[in-house]
This record gives structure tokens, sequence and C-alpha cells, in this order.
């Protein structure tokens, strides 16, 4: 609660001596006063700081800032300078009377001064305090209601007092408002309120008749002052963010919007721009994007991650064909499905022809380079999406082949015969041929519950061993599909 306003006025009293400024206090405080406390000058410094009172009555003996030295201070200082002072001396001292005036103080009291002459010497000059406050504050207001005249003389245009209320609250916002003079090619400035002026801390004085420029500094690579240009020549209004520059050099974002103001011939004589300063608002969305950006690298790492991770548990190492796991997942997965489609599963197992002799001749890691070239064979052999190429164990390898009746899987087993042999990888140990082959067992079959996967594995394996028998390098089929 504000107890400047219930009582006559706020009077602060500074005495070194604490039972005289007790004493001194219960007497102003009877009077329907309200009093602050001080005991040095530097208290006086700092309850003034605060709050501006309408009365000082300062004793002549006070520590840390001197009296009058600190009477001096405060007349000389904007906002203090109009506070009354009455210094109340603790015995006559010679000449204090007229160094206390000398230093601005209203008046000069001596111990014991009567306690009515003291009220009344409050009384008039707390009246005098508050009257110059209510000229002050009139004075304000005149000086206001003459910019706006001045303004209205300017434009050439009587705009009614009645408007000062208007004038008032483009005067009061915070966003910043300029007025140009379209009659001008230059469109110089006529009026700016005060938030313009805290927006960019020029002073109206200092840029009045200049054309806004200014405030680009030598920025003037903006794609934006295009538009403005081009709405100005089309009297349109428009709406963008500029780079501008305060008074001191420093960036801020200008949003403005700039609308014509026409006359009765609808001429347009003036242009009126509403600025916002949106640097906090640009920042803000800066972090942002920078926040998005780094969330969505993120991301994209985390689903590389998980792809990576998702290869290496499916994945063989060596040949980079599907895994044993993988192979066994599938069979069943396609298994059930095909259960369902009621459509047929293709199976094809190969096996490398004398691999064992091959490792002896050309090495375990001659031995590991073949398999992979055997995979990537298969692997191209396979061509639709859903077929899955496994390395089913050491040098065997599996294709499942869902959705494909037997003619397409024994295709498929063609393909990667002759694909080795076009391949012609040498393997001087094998007894069939002077190249790496495989032997293939191929089946098909409709999948149903009463079977299991791995019985129709093993029949296709009883193929792949029949190709073995006959003397490898070729495929024997099982076609399961009418059984
Ligand atoms: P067949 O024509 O009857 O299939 O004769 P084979 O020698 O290929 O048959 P076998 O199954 O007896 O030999 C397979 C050989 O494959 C055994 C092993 O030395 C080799 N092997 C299995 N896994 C790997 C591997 O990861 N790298 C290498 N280099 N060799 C492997
Ligand atoms: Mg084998
Ligand atoms: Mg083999």
């Amino acid at each position: 609660m504000n107890l400047k306003n219930k009582k006559q006025a706020d009077i602060l009293i500074a005495d070194h001596q604490v039972d005289s400024l007790k004493l001194l206090s219960k007497i102003i405080e009877n009077q329907d006063y309200q009093v602050r406390q001080a005991i040095d000058g530097e208290m006086v410094l700092i309850s003034v700081e605060t709050e501006i009172p309408d009365l000082i009555l300062l004793g002549t003996n006070l520590d840390k800032v001197n009296s009058y030295d600190l009477c001096k201070k405060l007349k000389e200082k904007e906002g203090t300078a109009d506070i009354p002072i009455i210094f109340l001396s603790d015995f006559d001292e010679i000449g204090g009377k007229v160094k206390a005036l000398e230093v601005g103080a209203s008046d000069y009291l001596i111990k014991p001064y009567g306690q009515k002459e003291l009220l009344a010497i409050i009384k008039n000059q707390v009246n005098i305090s508050l009257k110059m406050k209510q000229l002050q504050d009139k004075n304000n207001a005149l000086r206001q209601k003459l910019k706006l005249v001045e303004v209205s003389q300017k434009l050439h245009q009587q705009i009614p007092l009645e408007s000062y209320l208007l004038y008032q609250a483009i005067a009061a916002t915070n966003n910043s408002i300029i007025i140009t003079d379209a009659t001008n090619s230059d469109y110089p400035i006529i009026y700016v309120n005060p938030g313009f002026e805290t927006m960019t801390g020029y002073s109206f004085e200092e840029v009045q008749r200049k054309n806004c420029r200014f405030l680009q500094g030598s920025d003037r690579q903006q794609p934006q002052l295009e538009q403005i240009r081009h709405c100005l020549q089309k009297g349109k209004s428009c709406h963008v963010t500029l780079r501008n520059y305060r008074k001191d050099g420093s960036l801020f974002w200008n949003e403005m919007s700039l609308s014509p103001i026409r006359d009765e011939s609808d001429k347009i004589i003036y242009y009126l721009g509403v600025q916002t300063d949106v640097t906090d608002k640009k920042r803000a969305n800066k972090e942002q994007q920078r926040y998005e950006a780094s969330l969505q690298k993120m991301n994209r790492e985390l689903h590389e991650l998980n792809q990576k991770l998702y290869r290496l548990a499916n994945m063989d190492g060596l040949t980079e064909v599907a895994n044993r796991r993988c192979f066994d997942e599938t069979l069943e997965q396609e298994w059930k499905r095909l259960t369902r489609e009621k459509k047929p599963l293709s199976l094809i197992l190969g096996d490398i022809d004398y691999f064992k002799r091959y490792n002896d001749e050309y090495g375990h890691l001659g031995g590991d380079d073949c398999l992979k070239k055997v995979a990537a064979t298969i692997a191209k052999s396979a061509l639709r999406p859903a077929d899955l190429v496994a390395r089913y164990g050491g040098e065997e390898f599996a294709v499942i082949l869902p959705n494909t009746p037997y003619e397409g899987a024994e295709q498929v087993a063609q393909r990667i015969l002759d694909s080795l042999r076009q391949l012609k990888m040498p393997h001087k140990a094998s007894d069939v041929k002077p190249y790496v082959t495989m032997s293939l067992g191929v089946g098909t079959i409709n999948p149903s519950l009463e079977r299991k996967a791995i019985w129709f594995v093993d029949e296709v394996d009883e193929a792949l061993f029949k190709a073995k028998k006959q003397g490898r390098d070729r495929l024997i089929g099982v076609d399961k599909q009418t059984s």
C-alpha cells in the first residue's frame, strides 16, 4: 500500500542523533505526514533514490556525506533538484545559514525552535512542493499538446485537439511509429513517437526531415528494400522485416508495416510506419531451428544406427547376405503367411562343390574370398524384392522365394549355375570343372499347417544331396506343390 497517497506528504528526516530523530518524527507524524528517517548522508541518498520525498529536514551534522555537500548534490541532480530542503542546526553556527542557502536550502532553523514555527514552515514548503509538482505535470501535458500542434502544423492540417487522446495513445505505445511525408519524393520523416526513440536510440530532432534509410546503415543488400520501393511506387501497403541499426550501431530486426494515408482526393500524403523490434523473436526462431536441425541429425544418426544394428543382427559378416538366424525367421514367417494366402513357396539350397579342396588349394583366405563372390552371384540371380538370399552354413547358401512356383524357382537356380560358370573362378582341385561350381536342390511347396517348414528344408536338402550324387554342378528339383 502506498502510504503517500493517504498522507498529506512524504517527509524525509535526517539527523545523526537518534533521540532527536525519533522525537521530530513523532511530532511530524502526528500532523498526518508520511515520515521516513535517515541517520547519515548516505542513507539520505539511498532513501531519495528509492522514492522522491516532498520535503527533506536535514540535520547539519550528518556523517558519511556532509550535510552541505549532500544538499548541493541533490540540488544539482535532475529529479531531486526540486525537493525543498530545510536545514536544522543544533546551534548557531557562524555562517551556517548563508552556507545552507548558498547550496540551495529553502530554510535554516536553529535549535531551540518552536514546534509551531517548524510545523508552519513545513506546511508552507510542502504546499509549495506539491504546487510545483502540479505545475510540472501541467507543463508536461502542455508540452505534449504543443508537440501535437507543431506536428499538425507541419502536416499543414488542423488536427482537432480532441485527437489529443489518439496522439497520447500513439505516444504511449511501445511500438515505434513513424510518419513520413509522401508529397516529398524522399519521404522525409515528419513524426516519430517516443517508442521509436526507445527502439532506435535516435531522438525526433535527430531524425526529422531525414529519409528512413539511415536505419539500414551500410547494410543495403536486403531484398525487402526492393519490396518497400515497389510498394511505395504502387501506393500500396506492405509488411517486411529488415535488418536495422540503432544509434549505438547495434543490429536489430525491425518488423514493420507501411501504410499509405490519403487525403479526400485520394492522394497519398503520408506514409505511416508501425515498427516492432523482433530481434528476440528472431533469435528464438533461430535457436528453435538449430534445435530442430540437431534433432533431425540425431534422428538420422539413430535411424542409421538402427539399420546398422538390424544388419548386424541379420547379416552374415563375411558374405553380407542374410545370416542363418534371419533365414530361419523369414522362412517361418513366409511359411505362415503363404499358408494363409494359399500361395507357393520355393526354396533353393546350394553347396559349393569340393570346397574343402578349394581351401586346401587356395588357402582359407582364398576360400573366404570365393564365398563372398559366390554369395554376390547368388544375390544377383534372385531378382524380386521379397526374395531372400542367406548363408545357410559354411559353404552352403539358401534362397527363399515366396509366392514363386517351381518353374520360377528352377529359373533362378539355373541363373545361379550359369552365372557361376560364366564367372569361371579357377578351382584346379575340382573333379567337375576347372572352376568353381555349385550343386543345387530346388523345391516348391504349398505351405500348410500340417507340415513344418523344417520338413520342407529337409526335402530340398535331399534334392541337393542327389545333385551331389549325380555328378555335381547341377540342380535337382523337388516339386511338392501337388503332393
Ligand atoms: P562337396 O562337393 O561334397 O560339397 O565337397 P565339399 O568339400 O565342399 O564338402 P564339405 O562339406 O566336406 O566341405 C565344406 C568345407 O567348406 C569345409 C570347410 O573347410 C569349408 N568352409 C566352411 N565354412 C567356411 C568359411 O567360412 N571359410 C572358408 N574358407 N571355408 C569354409
Ligand atoms: Mg557342405
Ligand atoms: Mg560343398
